[in-house]
């Protein structure tokens, strides 16, 4: 079982072949392991997904186009298989895992984007966010502003934090958690939240997204300070922080504690509870 001290042993720098990879990247890679001259193709051929004949020394090798994304274990899984054939079993068996998986996904192929709600059972965020844009991001006027939407409702497993929202630098979509989707929800708290994360759109480079990203940096936090509901938000927001918590636990919008005005709406003469400190920072990415 060499495939597999071998798969535990070489861990593959993250970036020593950016994908997706090309011909010329399997035939260096091939040749480097297999100690032989390579010739590497992306075939088109549907019925047969590796194909690899040995002529004169050479061997040559047609792929299936999807191997262009293969990752590091399968690269390496094709090289044992190549050498050993069918008494690398643990090679064959990642190898064909991989290529099932592939090939199924090919089928339902092309991808459905990811379904996007934006109207909820009480705020629209498309409404809200073109809002937001046309408000808060003047000078942005070019921008291609990523659509917003519902994330998926569900219980949430974490006691301690909280996704209320986030931005997929890679899909270029903005998430509002559900349990945002609430009368008691202040509509101003969900546009601010909605801020946040197309300012996160304006802010990331997708390009950088393989780096360590600089998530809020000096020019984030400043725009973000200047956004007129700042302050006001987090105040809510570290008040309602466990009721938030605890209805996305459960899978249900948020709901103010019966009959209780919020904090913002008295007048702000009560001492604040001490704060927990936990999870009150932080639940925006
Ligand atoms: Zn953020």
């Amino acid at each position: 079982m060499r495939a597999i001290h071998w798969e535990i042993e070489m861990e593959e720098p993250a970036n020593s072949h950016p994908t997706p990879l090309s011909e010329e990247h399997w035939r260096e890679l091939l040749a480097l392991e297999l100690e032989a001259p390579v010739r590497v193709r992306y075939g088109r051929a549907r019925h047969q997904v590796v194909r690899v004949q040995r002529h004169r020394g050479t061997y040559l090798v047609s792929l299936a186009r999807f191997f262009s994304e293969a990752p590091p274990a399968v690269r390496r899984a094709l090289a044992t298989w190549m050498r050993s054939g069918r008494r690398a079993r643990s090679a064959a068996a990642t190898l064909d895992a991989w290529i099932d998986e592939r090939v199924r996904s090919h089928e339902h192929a092309p991808r459905a984007a990811p379904k996007l709600e934006a109207r909820g059972e009480h705020h629209d965020l498309e409404r809200l966010a073109r809002e937001v844009i046309s408000a808060h991001f003047p000078a942005e006027s070019g921008h291609a502003w990523p659509p917003a939407g519902w994330g998926r409702a569900q219980g949430s497993r974490s006691r301690r934090s909280l996704r209320l929202g986030s931005f997929d630098p890679v899909d270029r979509v903005v998430r509002l958690h559900r349990t945002l989707d609430s009368r008691d929800v202040p509509e101003w708290f969900v546009r601010y939240v909605l801020f946040h994360e197309l300012l996160h759109s304006v802010l990331d480079q997708p390009a950088r997204a393989k780096g360590r990203r600089v998530i809020h940096g000096p020019e984030f936090k400043a725009r973000e300070r200047a956004y007129p509901d700042y302050e006001r938000a987090l105040e809510w927001e570290r008040e309602h922080v466990r009721g938030l918590i605890r209805a996305a636990r459960a899978g249900k919008p948020f709901e103010l504690p019966h009959g209780k005005a919020t904090r913002a709406e008295k007048s702000a003469k009560a001492a604040r509870p001490a704060s927990s400190g936990g999870p009150v920072q932080g639940l925006l990415f």
